[in-house]
C-alpha cells in the first residue's frame, strides 16, 4: 500500500461501517469518505418510523458522527459528488474539480427511489423517502385529518402508511400488483399485514395501475385504469429504489442489476470494491446466484466485509441475508431468500406466524415471519438452519410443538 490509502465513495450505512472498519483491521494509512449528503452517515430504517412519529422535530440516528469520524481520523468530505473514476491514474473525481488518489476504493454509493413516470402527468409535490430531509418533509405532511395517498405496498410504503395512521391521517394505499408485499413475502404472512393496516382504517387500491395524474390547487388528483379518481392533499411516491451505478458504469465497471461484485466485493477492477444496496453479488448459499440486496444489515455486513477484502482478505460474503420491517405492533422478519423455493411449511404460535421456505430436496431457503418481537428467536435459528443448508422435515418444521432449536441436530 502506498500513501494514496482507500477511499470510500457514499457516506451511508455501507461506507460509514467500511470506514471504521478499516481501522479496526489497523490500516493506519488515509482514509477518505467522500458524502454527497452534508449529513454525518446516519440509520435510515428510523426515516419511515420514528422520525415519522416523533412529537418533536427529530434529529437523525447517526451510525457515526462528525467527532467519531475525527476520532477515527477519517477525512470526511461532506456534501460533495463523486462524478469520475480515473481508474489509470487511481483518482476519484469530485464536483468540485477535486482529485482524490486511491490505492484501493469503495462504491457504497446506496439506491435512489424510483420515480413515478406517465406521460402527461403532473406529479409535481409528489414525495418520496430516502433521505432525512426526505423524511422531514413528509412528516409535516402527516397532520390529523390529511388525506394521504401512498402508491405502493412495499416495506416503505406501508411503513409510512402506518405511521401516517398513527398520526391520524386518512390514508389510502395504491398498488398495481394483486396483493401487497408481493416481492418479498408469501401470501400468508401478507395477508397478516394487509388485516392490520385495514383494522387500523387503512384503504387498500390493490390490482389497479394509475394512468393519469394532475394537481387541482393543492390536491392531487390520481386516475387509475378503471377509471376511478383519488384525491389526496399528500402524495407519497414507495415504489422501489434504482442502484447507484452512474459512477461505475461511467469509469467502464461491469454492471448487472447493481454493480457487479465478485464473491469477496470486488468489482470488475480489482483495486475497486462495492457493497450495499448499489452492487449485487453470488451468493454461495444459493447456488452462486447474483443477489442485490436492500436491507440495514446486509449494509453493515457488507461494508464491514469489503474493508477487509480491500485490506487483501480473501473469504468469500455469504451470510445469510436479513430483513426486518415494524408497522405498528407488529415485527416483521426475513431471512434468506426463497426465489427457488419449491414449498412451504407454516409453523403458527404464540401469535407469530413463519413460513419456511423449502427447495425440492427439502433445504431450508428463506424463514419469513410476522408477529411479535419473540419471533426474533425463531428466525434466528432459522438463519442457522440456512447457513447449514438443512434439509428439514416440513412437518417439523410446522409442528410447533417441535423446537426449532432441535432441528439444528438434526
Ligand atoms: C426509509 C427507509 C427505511 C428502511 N427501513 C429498513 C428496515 O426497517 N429494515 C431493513 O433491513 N432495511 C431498511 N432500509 C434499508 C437500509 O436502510 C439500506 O439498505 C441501507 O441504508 C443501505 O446502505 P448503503 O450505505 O448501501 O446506501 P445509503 O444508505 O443509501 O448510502 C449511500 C450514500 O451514498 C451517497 N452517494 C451516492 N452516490 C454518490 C456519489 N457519486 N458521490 C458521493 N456520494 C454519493 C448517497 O447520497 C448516500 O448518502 C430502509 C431504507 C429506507 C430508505
Amino acid at each position: 500500500m502506498n500513501a494514496f490509502g482507500m477511499v470510500i465513495v457514499g457516506a451511508g450505512e455501507t461506507g460509514a461501517r467500511a470506514a471504521e472498519q478499516l481501522r479496526e483491521q489497523g490500516w493506519t494509512g488515509k482514509i477518505t469518505l467522500v458524502g454527497k449528503e452534508k449529513e454525518a452517515p446516519y440509520e435510515r430504517p428510523p426515516l419511515s418510523k420514528a422520525a415519522l412519529l416523533a412529537e418533536e422535530t427529530p434529529t437523525p440516528v447517526y451510525v457515526a458522527r462528525e467527532e467519531r469520524l475525527g476520532e477515527l481520523n477519517v477525512d470526511w468530505i461532506a456534501g460533495s459528488v463523486a462524478v469520475r473514476i480515473d481508474r489509470s491514474a487511481h483518482a476519484v473525481h469530485l464536483e468540485d474539480g477535486r482529485a482524490v488518489p486511491y490505492e484501493r476504493l469503495l462504491l457504497a454509493t446506496g439506491a435512489s427511489p424510483r420515480r413515478l413516470a406517465m406521460e402527461g402527468a403532473d406529479l409535481s409535490g409528489a414525495l418520496c423517502l430516502r433521505t432525512f430531509a426526505d423524511a422531514l418533509a413528509i412528516r409535516e405532511r402527516l397532520v390529523p385529518g390529511n388525506r394521504v395517498l401512498i402508491v405502493g405496498a412495499g416495506f416503505i410504503g406501508l411503513e409510512v402508511a402506518a405511521s401516517a395512521r398513527e398520526r391520524g391521517c386518512e390514508v389510502t394505499v395504491l398498488e398495481v400488483g394483486p396483493r401487497i408485499l408481493m416481492r418479498v413475502l408469501p401470501p400468508e404472512i401478507a395477508a397478516i399485514v394487509e388485516e392490520r393496516h385495514r383494522r387500523a382504517g387503512i384503504a387498500f387500491k390493490l390490482g389497479t395501475g394509475i394512468v393519469g395524474a394532475a394537481r387541482e390547487g393543492a390536491w392531487h388528483a390520481i386516475k387509475l385504469a378503471d377509471g376511478e379518481v383519488l384525491r389526496g392533499d399528500t402524495l407519497i411516491v414507495g415504489i422501489g429504489a434504482a442502484p447507484e451505478t452512474a459512477l461505475a458504469a461511467e469509469s467502464g465497471l461491469a454492471i448487472d442489476n447493481g454493480i457487479a461484485a465478485d464473491e469477496r466485493l470486488a468489482t470488475s477492477d480489482p483495486d475497486i470494491f462495492a457493497a450495499g444496496d448499489c452492487c449485487s453479488f453470488p451468493h454461495r448459499l444459493y447456488g452462486g446466484r447474483r443477489f442485490r440486496l436492500e436491507a440495514w444489515r446486509n449494509a453493515v455486513d457488507q461494508g464491514i466485509h469489503a474493508a477487509k477484502s480491500m485490506l487483501g482478505e480473501t473469504a468469500p460474503y455469504e451470510a445469510v441475508p436479513w430483513f426486518w420491517s415494524d408497522q405498528y405492533d407488529l415485527t416483521l422478519q426475513v431471512a434468506g431468500l426463497s426465489h427457488d423455493a419449491t414449498s412451504t411449511a407454516t409453523r403458527q404460535s404464540a401469535g407469530n406466524t413463519i413460513v419456511f421456505h423449502q427447495d425440492g430436496a427439502g433445504r431450508l431457503l428463506a424463514a419469513s415471519g410476522v408477529g411479535a418481537p419473540s419471533l426474533a428467536k425463531d428466525i434466528r435459528v432459522s438463519e442457522m438452519l440456512i447457513a447449514r443448508q438443512a434439509v428439514l422435515d416440513p412437518a417439523k418444521l410446522a409442528d410447533p410443538d417441535v423446537k426449532l432449536k432441535s432441528l439444528l441436530a438434526d
